[in-house]
């Protein structure tokens, strides 16, 4: 049998270099044809001399020299730099399947010329989904082409529909574990600091999106994603913080069914899940032990503590390019809070400020979504000065 060429968009990452451990671990079955990343040249050279891929790309066109030295005996390699060349590689014959596994607005270009490639989606990038859900599931649809969910939730919900094609969904339950502050008054909030925001009690991941559960904006860019994903009307997306990320998600049924995904907290499954769907994969690690596992919890969100999530909601009420100024946005405050230059109470209030000033379009397209990123990322540097 062939084995399945795989791309990964941001191997480099915690999605990236987890999603390498799974290829390791069923070699038999898939192989490497591309490898990309940001900044870290170095890493993304070990990993291309470990897996032997078609073609590394560097992001960054900076460090292309240094790459090209640290492969310059692996003549088998080739290797690319800068945006453009992003958006090419997926496009390359052999590749079956694309993992988005980069930040940001970044990867929507790149998951846009896949899927006019006829590529797979293996889709960790919620960003590509929160800015243009809309666009691209019509390029999907209209391309035939699968957008497997690798966000743990999503994975959850996808998985609770395996068999049920032709019967609606009532209502999907969207857990969220509520993050390192979801005890803490407001006045505790005013003063979190990023290494506070950087503990997450239950997953270890890239810093965008820890700093993105501690503001819980994440799951309201996941109420988004779910949205487009799964073609539901977000009133029908219930968000349930459960601290013990046990239930990765479920989804109701017209007869009252919920059918849910359990387990211990650990992104390869996702991961595999999407290489290996409709098929199921040995995967080794830890079991969930349910006589072990400490009680399992549900509560509301706290929205007046939660303000991120609280614009998400708005964004999605709105809709058009509200959801894509939102995510502009708080890609600038997130990186402020992580370069202390902007506190933790102040990022939703320059999220809601930039939703104010940036002009609203209801019926956006790409091009709409590329000027009102640039638009809003202008605004939202502007008012954390
Ligand atoms: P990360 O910061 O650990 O890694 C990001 C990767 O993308 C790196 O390889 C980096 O080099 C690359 N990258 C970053 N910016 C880029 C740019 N502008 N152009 C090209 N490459 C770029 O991030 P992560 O935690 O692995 O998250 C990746 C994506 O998966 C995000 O969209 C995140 O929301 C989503 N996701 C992550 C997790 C998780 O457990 N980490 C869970 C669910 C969803
Ligand atoms: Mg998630």
């Amino acid at each position: 049998m062939k084995k399945k060429q795989i791309c990964i968009l941001g191997s480099t990452g915690s999605i990236g270099t987890q999603a390498l451990q799974v290829i390791e671990e069923h070699s038999d079955l898939y192989e490497v044809y591309a490898l990309t990343a940001n900044n870290r040249v170095e890493q993304l050279a070990r990993q291309a001399r470990q897996f032997h891929p078609a073609a590394v790309v560097i992001a960054n066109e900076q460090h292309y020299e240094q790459l090209k030295q640290l492969l310059s005996d692996e003549p088998d390699i080739k290797v690319y730099a800068g945006k453009r060349a992003l958006d090419e590689i997926v496009e390359a014959e052999p590749i079956d399947m694309v993992l988005t596994a980069m930040v940001g607005f970044a990867g929507l270009a790149p998951t846009i010329h896949a899927i006019k490639a006829h590529k797979a989606i293996a889709l960790a990038n919620k960003e590509t989904l929160v800015v243009a859900g809309e666009l691209i599931c019509q390029l999907a649809g209209q391309y035939h082409t699968p957008i497997l969910p690798v966000d743990s939730e999503h994975s959850a919900i996808f998985q609770s529909l395996v068999g049920e094609e032709h019967n609606p969904i009532e209502k999907i339950l969207l857990t969220a574990s509520g993050g390192p502050f979801r005890k803490l008054s407001m006045e505790q909030l005013a003063t979190v600091t990023k290494a506070d925001a950087l503990r997450h009690p239950t997953w270890d991941m890239g810093a965008k999106i820890t700093i993105d559960s501690a503001s819980m904006m994440n799951k309201g860019f996941e109420v988004i994603e779910a949205k487009w994903l799964f073609g539901v009307d977000a009133r029908q997306i219930q968000v349930l913080v459960h601290p013990q990320s046990i239930v990765h998600s479920a989804v109701q049924f017209q007869d009252g069914a919920v059918k849910a995904q359990l387990g211990v907290p650990d992104m390869r499954l996702p991961i595999q899940y999407a290489f290996s769907f409709p098929q199921r994969l040995p995967l080794s690690g830890e079991r969930l032990d349910l006589f072990a596992a400490q009680k399992l919890e549900f509560f509301e969100p706290d929205l007046k503590k939660f303000h991120c999530l609280a614009l998400a909601f708005e964004a999605i009420r709105q809709g058009g390019n509200m959801p894509c100024i939102v995510n502009a946005a708080n890609e600038v405050v997130n990186r402020a809070f992580l370069e202390d230059r902007c506190a933790f109470l102040q990022m939703g209030k320059v999220i809601e400020k930039t939703m104010e000033r940036v002009g609203f379009d209801k019926q956006p397209t790409y091009e709409t979504y590329v000027a009102t990123d640039a638009e809003a990322r202008r605004v939202a540097a502007e008012l954390i000065q």
